[in-house]
């Protein structure tokens, strides 16, 4: 018998070559979110994937490295047996025997057994049971029972040896106490007793890269993180006006990365200089258009960033109507600026939904932290909150645009983030 964790994930539209993508990315991305974890080894079997764990791994640190890697639907702690009848009744009987002892020190699986269930929630820690169920799976149609007979074969066998402990033990198919998954695939069995939800997804990487505007605030963060959830690889831009203001946004923006890299293992940072277009912009152009001023040029230094280092779209964390630089009007003249496609997870999306979700992923600490940026240096006392296209082409006329954001490019920093 060997200790195993077996991952499923969401097969459905995935056919041919994307399906291959998917497996060999998917298994990439787990061996790069458990390198520092002992494995014995990593393998594909027909739509599983099965980590096979040092004898004294520690689980708990499995179950969440696992919670990082998109593109898992669910996983979980069992054992790997081979695909005989025999073989499987005698061993599901013998540990649910232990589990109805209420015996916690299970000699048949040792600490691995105890491990699963302290890094486990639900059934599998109840402590008394009395009834359950077995769910069995064929993946192959060759064996020789269907997944029926094999469920009552079971069943019968174990309600016959373990009445003598327990007169109570029975079946029961809507929430038993515990229920028994069997898997058979390529001549094994997979023996466990719990799902847990994977974060679902994609396997980042399988969608090509996107570009995200990455500020310190909560919103933009969680848009790169849903970007990298539908499997894009996110390399991030933030804009700051250093020497002008502190380094408190771009540090910030630092630890934003560091969270959001361990869901991607690797990413690219690019410290891009806003003051001297600023500057510019402060010296030359009507005050009320300062603020979509900055945002064109934002997104022109992001798009000519974008195609050199190829990403396909942009990424920011806007939601209509939130500030006056997001109304449709101010949004429509930014856009214009630029012909890549803007993503933005959030335009439809509450502050108070994107802050709960930025606790769910772990950036709401950071994104707290006080911060000057770039948006607030020289902002205008009544920004435009309708502003035309032609009034602000008519204001960028009197700017070196080019000039402007090819010393931008130039003076861009790269910050590289390991796992
Ligand atoms: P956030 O919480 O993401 O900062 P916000 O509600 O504060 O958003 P704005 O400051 O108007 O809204 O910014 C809108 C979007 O523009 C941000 O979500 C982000 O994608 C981008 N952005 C803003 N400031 C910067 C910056 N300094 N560097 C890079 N991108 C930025
Ligand atoms: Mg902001």
């Amino acid at each position: 018998m060997k200790n195993i964790i077996i991952i499923h994930y969401a097969e459905i539209a995935l056919k041919g070559e994307n399906r291959r993508n998917f497996e060999k990315k998917l298994v990439e991305n787990i061996k790069l979110g458990l390198k520092n974890l002992s494995c014995e080894k990593i393998s594909r079997i027909s739509g599983r994937i099965l980590i096979y764990p040092k004898d004294n791994a520690e689980i708990k640190k499995f179950k969440t490295a696992l919670n990082y890697v998109f593109g898992i639907s669910h996983f979980s702690f069992g054992w790997e047996i081979s695909a005989d009848l025999e073989e499987i009744k005698i061993t599901l009987a013998e540990m649910l025997k232990k589990r109805i002892a209420g015996n916690s020190s299970i000699s048949l699986c040792g600490d691995y057994f105890e491990q699963c269930r302290n890094a486990q929630d639900g059934n599998f820690i109840k402590k008394k049971i009395v009834t359950f169920r077995i769910t069995a799976r064929r993946a192959e149609k060759n064996f020789p029972k269907t997944s029926e007979e094999i469920n009552r074969e079971i069943g019968e066998y174990v309600l016959e040896k373990l009445k003598v402990k327990s007169e109570k033990l029975k079946v029961k198919l809507k929430n038993p106490d515990i229920n028994c998954f069997i898997e058979i695939v390529e001549g094994k069995a997979l023996i466990y007793f719990e799902k847990i939800k994977g974060q679902g997804g994609l396997p980042v990487g399988t969608s090509g890269k996107v570009l995200s505007l990455i500020s310190s605030g909560f919103d933009s963060p969680v848009a790169a993180w849903r970007l990298m959830k539908r499997g894009a690889r996110v390399d991030f831009i933030h804009f700051h006006s250093y020497p002008r203001t502190g380094k408190a946004s771009i540090n910030n923006v630092k630890n934003l990365i560091k969270i959001l890299n361990k869901y991607q293992f690797n990413s690219t940072l690019y410290l891009a200089p806003l003051l001297d277009i600023q500057r510019e912009i402060f010296s030359k152009c009507e005050e009320r258009l300062r603020i979509i001023l900055y945002r064109r040029f934002m997104f022109r230094i992001a798009e000519a960033l974008a195609w050199k280092i190829g990403a396909g779209a942009l990424v920011t964390g806007e939601s209509l109507g939130q500030v006056a630089s997001q109304t449709l009007e101010n949004i429509g003249v930014a856009n214009n600026a630029v012909s890549i496609p803007i993503f933005r997870p959030f335009i439809g999306a509450d502050k108070i939904e994107i802050i709960d979700e930025a606790k769910k992923i772990g950036t709401y600490e950071f994104s707290s932290q006080p911060y000057e940026d770039c948006c607030s240096l020289f902002t205008p006392r009544h920004p435009a909150t309708k502003a035309r296209l032609g009034q602000v082409e008519f204001e960028e006329s009197k700017l070196d645009s080019e000039k402007l954001i090819k010393e931008a490019i130039e003076k861009m920093e790269k910050v590289e983030f390991k796992n």
